[in-house]
């Protein structure tokens, strides 16, 4: 949008160009090169793998184009949490999230069910929960050859922001440097003057009139904190939404690695204290790496069987709005660590999820229901067993980091937009509150954690911002 109101932008990214030749499909390769070191970092004590993208096109590139727009009520309380009267509520918002969802082609057209979302769609009608459709932003989608898109869309039907927002922004004349890893902001007098950046063994300063970070809510504050900017709350309200799943073994083949992504999701339960927390239940696709991770351990000899038993094994993704939240905080390298413990509060949601997902894979005919725990709980439902044992097995391992097994693919939050400067780092411009043209957009902006799949409340952040710095700039 900056490029396109003829202004003069130089685009910096980390990590590399691939395009759709590159995506070989297999999951060491797109892990590697594509995903925030390998795939396998995690936050600091080890209790939460942190999955985000780090190629040209960022997250977009390798996600499961699950596209929601901001909830309604999710704007009123970010309003209401950040101190503004109508940043989130106000017409600009609501335009920019039109913007976005044109520009990324979000529809509904692409929604056949994979064996996973039929699954999902039979456990949820059996028991009355809601049940809907997934909007994505695919183009031209082939669906049933689909599954392996989180490892980039060879056919270019994914509508990522490689080949829109950073197309767009190519064909209008922006400079991109790949491989480019932003160390620190330059300010003089408290105004961004440039930002200097590691290539290689070389270092590349640009000197900007204005500078923008969308190095995701990971690597944004470290941005900030190596610089000595963004004031207290740089860093701070780290949220996460922590997935964790449950295991449904079917008779029938599922063969969880094929199909949309997510083709359904339920909201039965998004509000389970009355205040918008709760979870949303999702499907994933499973290549073999996933379970790797997920399952737990019991002995070899069970691993083993679930593992190649895998084409019969369904996953069942709890997604967790947290309530609480952690940090992120700079080792002595300057290097991100991310600490982030489940509160009590927010474990009690997440065992709601488990015994609930237990119940619909129970429902949907599962021969037998995994609990993702560092030790797997096994409950078979044709045993006449309640759930209830089941639960009084996953209880006694527990909810927290290292006892039950999380996932990360969504973070927000750590240079959050308010009115505050000691609550927050941005204000209703998405400038800083400490250095003037120095801006952040991206999901570090979020005030609370969206509940939603976060992706197009980044895209309308980002555009609504941009809108206002093009006219800024002008
Ligand atoms: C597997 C997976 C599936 C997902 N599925 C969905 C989905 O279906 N729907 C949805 O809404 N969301 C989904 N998400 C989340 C969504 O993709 C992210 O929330 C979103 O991409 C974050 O956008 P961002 O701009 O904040 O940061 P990112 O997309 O993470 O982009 C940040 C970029 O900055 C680069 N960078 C980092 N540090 C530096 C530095 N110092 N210098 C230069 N560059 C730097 C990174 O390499 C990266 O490319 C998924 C995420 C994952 C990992």
């Amino acid at each position: 949008m900056l490029a396109g109101a003829g202004l003069d932008v130089t685009i910096l990214e980390a990590g590399a160009y691939r395009n759709e030749s590159d995506f070989t499909h297999l999951e060491a390769d797109a892990y590697r090169d594509m995903y925030l070191d390998g795939g396998l970092n995690t936050t600091a004590d080890g209790g939460m793998v942190v999955l985000a993208g780090a190629t040209l096109g960022g997250g977009t590139v390798i996600n499961y184009t699950t596209s929601f727009a901001t909830p309604p009520e999710i704007r009123q309380e970010w309003d209401t949490v950040s101190g503004f009267s109508d940043v989130f509520t106000g017409a600009d918002y609501e335009a920019s999230t039109v913007a976005v969802q044109t520009r990324l082609n979000v529809n509904k057209d692409f929604c056949f069910p994979s064996p996973r979302a039929q699954l999902l769609e039979k456990g949820l009608r059996e028991l009355g929960w809601h049940v809907d459709e997934t909007p994505r932003n695919v183009v031209g989608c082939t669906e049933v050859a689909c599954g392996y898109c989180t490892m980039g869309c060879r056919i270019g039907a994914k509508q990522s922001t490689l080949i829109t927002y950073l197309q767009d922004a190519a064909d209008h004349g922006a400079r991109i440097v790949t491989a480019a890893h932003v160390e620190r902001v330059i300010a003089d007098n408290g105004t961004a003057t440039g930002v200097v950046a590691r290539v290689g063994e070389a270092t590349l300063t640009v000197q900007a009139k204005a500078v923008v970070l969308a190095a995701g809510s990971l690597h944004t504050p470290a941005i900030l904190m190596r610089s000595g900017l963004g004031g207290r709350a740089a860093g701070d309200y780290l949220h996460l939404h922590p997935v964790t799943a449950v295991w449904a073994r079917f008779a029938e083949r599922v063969d969880p690695w094929s199909g949309i992504l997510q083709a359904r999701y339920s909201d039965e339960f998004a509000n389970l204290d009355g205040r918008g927390y709760g979870f949303k239940l999702e499907t994933a696709p499973v290549h073999p790496l996933f379970p790797a991770a997920f399952l737990g351990w019991e002995d070899g000899a069970s691993f083993k069987r679930d593992v190649l038993g895998l084409g019969h094994l369904d996953v069942g993704g709890i997604l967790l709005r947290d309530r609480d939240h952690g940090r992120v905080e700079l080792r002595k390298d300057g290097t991100p660590v991310w600490k982030y413990a489940i509160s009590k509060y927010d474990q009690a949601h997440i065992r709601e999820g488990v015994k609930r997902a237990a119940e619909l894979y129970a429902a949907a005919g599962a021969e037998e229901i995994v609990s993702s725990t560092i030790r797997p709980v096994r409950w078979r439902p044709s045993s006449g067993r309640p759930i209830e044992e089941f639960m009084t097995g996953v209880d006694a391992i527990g909810y927290a980091s290292n006892q039950t097994n999380y996932f990360t693919f969504h973070q927000m939050g750590t240079a959050r937009m308010g009115a505050d400067p000691a609550t927050s780092v941005v204000g209703p411009d998405n400038e800083a509150h400490d250095t003037g043209r120095l801006f952040v957009m991206d999901g570090s902006c979020f005030p609370t954690a969206s509940g939603v799949n976060p992706m197009l409340s980044i895209t309308a952040i980002a555009h609504r911002g941009a809108m206002r710095l093009a006219e800024r700039m002008a």
